[in-house]
């Protein structure tokens, strides 16, 4: 049954000719299922509204009685039908353009009903659809479907042609959510949901209709996920991780600070999987600063117990020397080997660290993405960390797998993506995240500041300085353009050297060499330098705890996630730490971003405004970010039914019966059906 409405073609419907068959089907509409599928995008409102509701220049559909006889004006080819009407005992006018054979169908006396702009200070509605109730009147009182349409197919035509297809098929539209499911939400029936969506009685039945679908549009959507999970997930066949809980435990108490239940709950997660024989996917998400390089050091430690390798992949230079020296900290006095691959390293260093990694003598790798790009071989990879995973523009789970390796792979981001959006981007991946900061922290006041008030911005550099604190002050950003960053970097860096002459000022960008960097950037950790001026080089990842004001210049030529991003360098220790936005109040988006960093510190908060901001598409970069588009669905409001559709997905999914059970039958087929359709499903 399910499937026969979609083989029935178009033709089969009264009044649809083969040529008008060939126009709906570059609609993408080739049977009668597709037809009943193509959903409006939005409705006509021809409900009938009292006139002392409406507002100067809304649109509006009102019942009267026609007053007097109708007057013709003609100008050029064109020409103006002006009729007084009462409505509700008012006399307005109503005015037709072009419609000069309406003339004579206006007479004193007739009922009629008028739908278009009210101009409340002359009582006069500019028309632009009319009915007689006396003739059948069918759209008042009615919201109207508007449908996408395309060559000679017109709103009137398709409007019939579906309404053909309801009365003729409408009872065939089987329902394809399981029962239990259609009463723990309490959803209507499919057919009238449908039914519904093209022919709104009112408002609160198109809003049930809505739901029910929008439900129906996501579960199927994730079904579609967890359903190519269940079949193939589990063949990736991936290292099992013996894991000895006293081992973790002991590593966990060398830490210089206790885990917060968080951190302990997305440890559980990942040793969880590393246990299993499959290959781990999985994403960890929290924001800037919750602590999350030690959580992939438990994972790194839990790797080497098994006997494996681990490599830590990280966007930038300074981050991986950032976390070789701290993973370096953490792990040699416990005998376990960490090593640093770059790609500025000396020919003779990078040959050694190869040579002791395909060895086994080096038990963990930090690097840049060459780690795993180039010609690196390990004894025994066991699990990969990817860190600040929005930089990589790269699947590195596919290019592991083009080298024949499967390790355990855990993906962290701070970016950080509402966890609904989450799920669908990043599709078969498992989700941890990490909602608590470490305990102590203290939120991160934020200014906004003009430029005039530099004077006062040195003073709190000053006092911070005093107190024994240290700024980070980011240069303006030059699109496109490194070298004017670079620039741009130096001359500031001149201007604090003298306006601040009693501190160390320090200077960092992309153009000096490696070594150049890290010394800057060991001086800084090690708290040598007061201020250390920068490009944005240091805006994912650098961990300086004793720096407590983040300093942005020019700061409305920065995108939002970035701004909270370069202000979590701030913050990561019990002190109170300050962030200063410089930007004058100039476009009304930058001033849109500046209120926000502002409002809140929260980066998921952040993330869901930028996201407003921006739009999903140009939020995740490209197309290609695999962003699905739904018909009815709005990621942005419907968060919560997509979390909601997940969990059943899942669950159902889960069980035995699903892909047994004739009561399954329709969502197997569905399943069928999509996978025709789609070439490569989500990799
Ligand atoms: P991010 O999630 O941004 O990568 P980090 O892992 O760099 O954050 O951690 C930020 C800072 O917080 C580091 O200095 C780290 O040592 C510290 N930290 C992490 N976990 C805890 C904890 N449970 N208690 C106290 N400090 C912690
Ligand atoms: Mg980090």
């Amino acid at each position: 049954m399910s499937s026969s409405l979609f083989t029935t073609p178009i033709v089969k419907l009264q009044g649809v000719s083969s040529k008008k068959a060939e126009e709906l089907h570059a609609l993408g509409i080739s049977s009668v299922g597709g037809l009943i599928e193509h959903y409006p995008f939005r409705y006509e409102d021809y409900r009938i509204r009292e006139l002392s509701e409406v507002k100067d220049g809304e649109k509006i559909t009102v019942q009267g009685t026609i007053a007097a006889m109708p007057s013709l004006q003609r100008y050029g080819g064109k020409s103006r039908l002006i009729c007084r009407i009462t409505v509700d005992g008012m006399l307005l006018t109503a005015v037709w353009f072009n419609r000069a054979f309406l003339q004579e169908q206006l007479t004193p006396g007739r009922d009629i009903i008028v739908s278009g702009k009210w101009e409340q200070r002359r009582r006069h509605i500019t028309v632009a659809d009319s009915e007689f109730p006396d003739r059948g009147a069918s759209k008042s009182g009615t919201l109207q479907p508007v449908y996408s349409i395309g060559g000679t197919i017109t709103q009137a035509y398709i409007r019939k042609a579906i309404d053909k297809a309801l009365t003729q098929f409408g009872a065939l539209i089987p329902e394809i959510l399981p029962a239990e499911i259609v009463s723990k939400h309490g959803l209507i029936p499919r057919r009238e949901a449908i039914m519904r969506i093209h022919r709104p009685e009112n408002s609160h039945e198109g809003q049930e209709a809505r739901r029910r679908m929008v439900y129906e549009e996501l579960f199927l959507f994730q079904l579609k996920l967890q359903a190519y999970r269940a079949t193939h997930h589990k063949q990736q066949v991936g290292i099992v991780h013996p894991v000895n809980n006293d081992d973790i435990r002991g590593f966990v108490g060398t830490l210089p600070f206790s885990l917060t239940d968080s951190q302990k709950q997305v440890i559980n997660e990942i040793l969880h999987d590393m246990k299993q024989p499959f290959m781990m996917n999985r994403l960890l998400q929290g924001d800037v600063g919750a602590g999350k390089t030690v959580v992939a050091a438990v994972a790194l430690f839990a790797t080497v117990k098994a006997g494996h390798q681990g490599a830590l992949m990280v966007p930038t230079e300074i981050l991986a020397e950032q976390h070789a020296r701290s993973l370096g900290k953490m792990f040699e006095p416990l005998g376990i080997t960490v090593g640093l691959l770059t790609g500025s390293m000396t020919d003779r260093k990078r040959r050694d660290i190869l040579a002791s990694l395909q060895m086994g003598l080096l038990d963990i790798l930090v690097g840049t993405h060459a780690l795993i790009q180039e010609d690196v071989y390990f004894r025994s990879l066991g699990l990969v960390v990817t860190d600040e995973q929005h930089r990589f523009g790269v699947n590195q789970r596919s290019i592991l797998r083009r080298k024949g390796m499967s390790p355990d792979v855990l993906t962290m981001t701070a970016t950080p993506i509402p966890r609904t959006l989450a799920i669908t981007v990043f599709g078969d991946m498992d989700v941890s995240t990490l909602r608590e900061r470490p305990r102590g922290r203290l939120p991160i006041r934020t200014f906004w500041v003009k430029h005039e008030m530099m004077d006062r911005v040195l003073g709190f550099i000053r006092k911070e300085a005093e107190a024994g604190r240290q700024t980070f002050f980011i240069c303006p950003l030059i699109e496109e353009s490194e070298k004017l960053d670079v620039q741009n970097a130096i001359d500031l860096h001149m201007q604090l050297h003298q306006s601040l002459p009693e501190l160390s000022v320090g200077l960092l960008h992309g153009r000096m060499s490696a070594a150049e960097k890290e010394q800057t950037m060991g001086a800084f950790a090690a708290g040598a330098t007061n201020v250390l001026v920068s490009t944005t080089v240091i805006e994912v990842g650098v961990d300086v705890p004793n720096a407590t004001l983040m300093i942005i210049m020019d700061a409305d030529r920065f995108g939002l996630s970035q701004l909270h991003q370069l202000r979590g360098r701030v913050g990561r220790g019990a002190h109170q730490s300050y962030c200063i936005l410089i930007a004058d109040p100039k476009s009304e988006n930058g001033q849109e971003r500046m209120k926000a960093m502002t409002d809140t510190d929260d980066g998921f908060e952040i993330s869901r405004r930028d996201l407003e901001l921006r739009g999903p598409g140009e939020f995740f970069g490209t197309k290609q970010s695999g962003m699905p588009e739904f018909r009815l669905a709005n990621l942005l409001n419907d968060f919560a039914v997509l979390e909601q559709a997940r969990e059943d997905a899942a669950e159902l999914t889960a069980t035995e019966s699903f892909w047994s059970a004739q009561s399954y039958q329709p969502l197997r087929d569905y399943l069928q059906r999509e996978a025709g359709e789609q070439s490569e499903p989500l990799d």
